[in-house]
């Protein structure tokens, strides 16, 4: 059977760590990794399965992933049947029906008039397309000069040239070069001074958004195209946007014609409670960026969707004439599609988007019962979403965090993911309380025990 297959193949890496050599493993230590593997071998609802064979419980839902947990039968299903009948369609002047049927499912869930979707296969590459879409908009509309994009300190947007370029994460960036030119960030919104252990939406930090401001008064907003945020950073370590900042921006963004990119690659999908975080906030972007919650982690695929504005600019060219000279092979590929499609059943059958709101005050409650534990400096929340930051050790290799997360999963059966010094938490939407109080009874001892 596939699980045998996948348990004599975990067998065979955990039996020769000489076989582990050729993978070269992404944002890892690989040395450090390969020492000490963690190898998952298969999935259940909350639960994975480590090699060794013990239920680790999912606090991350897999990388901000699969939002309705592992191995749901009716994605599995729809996945099995779609490889059996159709397992590839080219979409470039050609398609199936699938990309259409999925494309009006996800219109019906994106807000205001984002009712134009565009696929790719990651975040990344979702990132990539709006910045390139937001560019060939400025310019199909006759404002080309709109060329300069604007990000955010600590800002990630995956790791194509565009993404890092627009992004602010300095290991991201300083090994690739120049990046791309005409690019400015604002500053990050991140303050433990003002706003740590603040619940939800941190108070203070709305000034930050004339930041933008400042950018249109030293460059013109005749030369800006467009400015890209996540409403909520995960890699960056967890940051959330201070309470009225988001609508700010946007209410900049409109004073001078600039396009409004959310990136919503994690918080898409029911994360924060309503399908995308812009509901949630109540602050309609012109374009969103998602990926991960949208297949629910099982096959790759992104989306980029867009206003009727954008999408409109690009209808006026002859008959004939291609609208947009950007695309992937697997654009649309009608795995991805199948599963994005039952993905979707599921999150509506279990009304999986409204638990991040239903779960929003205990899980607070419990995250931010570790306040007082040794070198916990702060405690972030919103949705579904958390973050534990702790103390750097000075001097000594290693982050806290990373031996918290270590410890998490060896000794307490738990997946948490580690940036920098920040524990990060963001468990599938099946989430039950019971699950909550493990995963914080489980970090509370480890932290209380990490030196
Ligand atoms: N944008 C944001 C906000 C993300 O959090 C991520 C991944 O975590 C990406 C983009 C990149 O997505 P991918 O890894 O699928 O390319």
């Amino acid at each position: 059977s596939s699980r045998a297959l996948a348990e004599h193949y975990s067998a065979q890496a955990q039996a020769a760590p000489d076989s582990m050599k050729a993978f070269w493993m992404p944002f890892t230590a690989n040395k450090q990794f390969k020492a000490a593997p963690r190898l998952l071998a298969s999935a259940s609802g909350m639960h994975y399965r480590s090699v060794d064979g013990r239920e680790v419980l999912d606090g991350t839902a897999g990388l901000w992933c699969c939002n309705a947990g592992h191995a749901r039968p009716r994605i599995v299903e729809a996945v099995k049947q779609q490889i059996e009948t159709l397992d590839f369609a080219p979409n470039f002047s050609m398609s199936s029906p699938l990309p259409f049927v999925l494309a009006e499912r996800l219109a019906e869930l994106t807000p205001g008039d984002l009712n134009h979707v565009f696929y790719t296969n990651s975040g990344s590459e979702s990132v990539d397309s709006a910045l390139k879409i937001a560019l060939a908009y400025h310019r199909a509309r006759g404002e080309g000069q709109r060329t300069r994009l604007i990000g955010r300190e600590k800002g990630y947007h995956g790791v194509g040239f565009g993404g890092i370029s627009v992004g602010g994460l300095p290991n991201n960036r300083k090994w690739f070069g120049p990046l791309l030119p005409g690019v400015d960030h604002l500053r990050h919104t991140l303050d433990l001074e003002r706003n740590a252990f603040s619940r939800g939406l941190p108070p203070s930090g709305i000034e930050l958004a004339e930041d933008l401001e400042r950018m249109v008064a030293l460059h013109d907003a005749s030369t800006i195209a467009a400015v890209i945020i996540e409403p909520i950073s995960g890699s960056a370590g967890v940051v959330i946007p201070p309470d009225g900042y988001l609508r700010r921006i946007r209410e900049i963004c409109d004073k001078y014609g600039i396009l409004l990119i959310f990136d919503e690659v994690i918080t898409g999908f029911g994360r924060v409670g309503h399908a995308f975080g812009s509901q949630r906030f109540n602050v309609t972007p012109d374009i969103i960026t998602a990926a991960k919650g949208i297949t629910n982690g099982c096959v790759p695929m992104g989306a980029v969707f867009v206003s009727e504005k954008i999408h409109d600019a690009f209808t006026h060219g002859p008959d004939g004439a291609i609208d947009l000279f950007h695309g992937y092979t697997y654009s649309g590929h009608p795995l991805a599609c199948a599963a994005a499609l039952a993905t979707l059943d599921t999150y509506a059958e279990e009304n999986l988007f409204d638990r991040a709101i239903e779960l929003g005050d205990y899980w607070e409650d419990a995250i931010h019962s570790l306040r007082g534990l040794p070198n916990v400096i702060d405690i972030r929340n919103f949705g579904l979403v958390g973050a534990i930051e702790l103390a750097p050790r000075p001097g000594a290799p290693g982050t806290r965090a990373y031996e918290v997360f270590t410890r998490a999963f060896h000794e307490g059966n738990l997946l948490t993911r580690v940036t920098g010094d920040v524990i990060a938490l963001s468990p599938p939407l099946i989430v039950e309380r019971q699950h909550i109080d493990q995963i914080f009874g489980i970090l509370s001892d480890i932290i209380r025990t990490t030196a």
